[in-house]
Order: C-alpha cells, then structure tokens, then sequence
C-alpha cells in the first residue's frame, strides 16, 4: 500500500515538473487545518512528508496563517506550535493590522499561475475548490490518515498539452528553413510543409534473442563442415606423398 502511494505521488509529481517546472526544494505551503490535521493522525510532517514526495521539501506558512491559528486559540494550539517552526513567507499582508484570513493570504500567494511553485497543503475544501480554478497548483491533504497528493485537475491536464504543443511546433527560424526546402524539392513539398519529415524506416532483423537457437544450430553445422574440410586436406595429402 505504501509503495503504491508514493508510486501515485511519484507519477503526480513528474507530471507537474514537465508541464509546470516544479522542482526540488518543493516548497509546501502549509495551513492550520493541515497540521491539525497531521497532530490528530500523529503524522509527522516534517518527518514524512520528504519521504512521501522523494525529494526535499521546505515547509512555509506565513503571518496571516499563524495569526488565524492564534486567534482560533486552544484548539489549534498544538497545530501552531509546529507552523511556528516552518519558514514565514512574506504575503505582502504584514504591515499594520492589514492580515488576512489564511484561505485568502494563501489564494494570494499562488497568485494567478503559481509562478513560485507552491504544492499548497490544506484540509479547507473550499480554498481548494478555488485553487482548482488554477492550474499547475499541487494540492496535498490528509486522508485515511496518510498524507496524499491530489490528481492533477482537468484544467492542468489541458494547459500541459498546451505546453507540449507549443514545445513541439516548429520555430519561426524552423518554419523558414521548412519552407524554403519545400521550395527546393516540390516532390517533397507535402510531406516538409507539414512539418513532418519521416525518417525511412530501416527494416530491422529479428529479435536477437529469437534466432539464439538457430545460432547454435548454424554453430554446429559449421564444425561439421569443418571437420569434414580436415579430412578432404588429409585426404589429398595423403594422397600427395604417395
Ligand atoms: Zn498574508
């Protein structure tokens, strides 16, 4: 179950670090209901959270997040004992009494395509529900008390194609080059237009490991005919000296 998990998350994550450039530190933006949520599961979040991603994470929070668990007060006490450890994360929120609530300060800080990387870390379903409207933000929660990794969104998976698209079309340059071959070689015009020039197709010969056997066979059969070779030389010298 656990290989399985990290496999998922594994999966998750190379996905946003070919679409979206995520990359290691992961930096884990993290509020009070998600550390409240880890004390109640006793998961160690510091402890597990670098060994479910598979790489090193920086655990942030920021003002606006430690002031909401403060002012909840003694029930998420425990919970702010550990956010206090994490970085604090400018927000822009800090001057004067200017704070935010944590869902709002953390919508913020992803901004409009969560240009800082930010896999943010919650257990509040409506500040998710609003980051969802975003793409390439990884979301982590806890659920049958282990940390996951959600699912990329619909809205990820389509701006990622677009990505791929855009990587894989041709440059302006390219487009030129292209064009002027097409000119060069009207034959060809079709197939250099289209961008696709088709390597030939080099016919291969059979799996290796399919024709060992008959290796073998040919083997033999060549000491067979050596043999018989050895004894046609003997022959004729013997048949030189008499
Ligand atoms: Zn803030």
């Amino acid at each position: 179950m656990r290989v399985k998990r990290r496999k998922h998350a594994k999966k998750i994550l190379s996905f946003y670090h070919n679409a979206f450039r995520l990359r290691e530190p992961y930096q884990v933006l993290v509020d009070g209901t998600f550390t409240q949520a880890a004390l109640q599961t006793k998961i160690n979040i510091k402890e597990q959270l670098p060994k479910y991603l598979d790489g090193s994470v920086l655990l942030v929070t920021t003002r606006c997040i430690l002031a909401e668990a403060k002012e909840i007060g003694s029930r998420l006490h425990g919970a702010l004992l550990i956010l206090e450890r994490y970085q604090c994360r400018k927000c822009g929120h800090q001057r004067g009494d200017k704070l935010v609530p944590a869902a709002e300060c953390i919508k913020s800080l992803v901004g409009l395509n969560n240009e800082h990387h930010y896999i943010i870390a919650s257990q509040d379903q409506e500040l998710k529900g609003g980051l969802r409207q975003i793409s390439g933000v990884p979301l982590l929660h806890i659920t049958h008390n282990a940390i996951m990794l959600e699912n990329p969104t619909p809205l990820s998976r389509q701006k990622a194609e677009e990505t791929l698209a855009l990587k894989t079309a041709p440059s302006s340059h390219e487009k030129e080059t292209l064009d002027k071959l097409a000119k060069l070689l009207p034959k060809e015009r079709g197939r250099i237009a289209s961008g696709r020039i088709q390597k030939r197709k080099i016919a291969r010969g059979p799996n290796p490991l399919s024709v060992k056997k008959k290796k073998a066979i040919v083997a033999e059969g060549m000491k067979l005919t050596k043999k018989k070779t050895r004894r046609r030389k003997r022959k004729t010298n013997d048949l030189s000296k008499t």
